[in-house]
């Protein structure tokens, strides 16, 4: 065993242990949590190593770089997670090879995004990416909670895309666990419009027990799995 793999296998085996303690600390079963590990920056060849390890769902957040390693790993059969920033002129293009898009927070997204699932002849699943920031109403974190049934209505009316729930990031240097309690609350005002929307993406390798104990049924991580991300090229 090569002594990459040796270490995504043991990093592997400590997040699900905190997974599974976290589940049991808030009396679920680690079975309503799934784990997408976060590739981006990494190389294909960890892709590879990560589904002989087990791991079925994978992220990335930009879209040239989760374009290619998508089509280098295309025999893998993997749910590709697209969770980052999403221009509007490259969405339908991530909608061709992105199984799960967790990053909607614009209704300008719908129309490309469908388009591009249309011409893969599959339905996209999508998440709502919702704004768990007060301090900052920017929108590139995220649509505002007070505007996301609009959003999910825009989703719904879509032909190929699948509403499944929202999806948050904690706000960098604050405690994360009330953002994820705002996060349980916007995911359940979704699912009074849509009540198959049951997805809730939050948590990373920082803050995934906050993230579980307030519901979380995907966590995303990067770092811990992976290592220290090589800087940004
Ligand atoms: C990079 C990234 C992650 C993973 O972060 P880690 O701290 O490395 O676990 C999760 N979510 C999003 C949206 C990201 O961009």
């Amino acid at each position: 065993m090569t002594q990459r793999r040796e270490e995504i296998r043991d990093n592997l085996v400590v997040v699900r242990e905190r997974i599974s303690a976290a589940c049991t600390h808030a009396g679920r079963s680690p079975d309503e949590v799934t784990i997408v590990v976060v590739t981006k920056f990494f190389p294909a060849s960890d892709v590879r190593l990560l589904a002989e390890l087990g791991v079925r769902e994978v992220g990335e957040n930009r879209h040239q770089e989760a374009e290619t390693k998508a089509a280098e790993c295309a025999d893998l059969g993997l749910v590709w997670h697209f969770i980052g920033n999403l221009q509007s002129n490259k969405a339908a293009a991530v909608a061709t090879y992105a199984d799960v898009v967790e990053s909607v927070d614009r209704t300008k997204l719908v129309g490309p995004l469908n388009r591009g699932a249309d011409q893969r002849g599959r339905d996209l699943d999508c998440l709502l990416q919702v704004n768990l920031d007060e301090a900052s109403q920017t929108g590139r974190s995220g649509i505002r909670a007070d505007r996301v049934t609009e959003l999910a209505e825009r989703v719904l009316q879509a032909g190929a895309l699948r509403l499944r729930g929202v999806m948050g990031v904690a706000p960098l240097g604050k405690p994360p666990a009330p953002a994820f309690a705002r996060l349980a609350e916007v995911a359940a005002h979704v699912r009074r419009t849509a009540p198959h929307a049951t997805w809730v993406s939050g948590g990373m390798s920082a803050d995934l027990e906050e993230a579980v104990k307030h519901g979380a049924t995907h966590v995303r991580i990067g770092s811990a799995v992976l290592g220290p991300r090589p800087s940004i090229k």
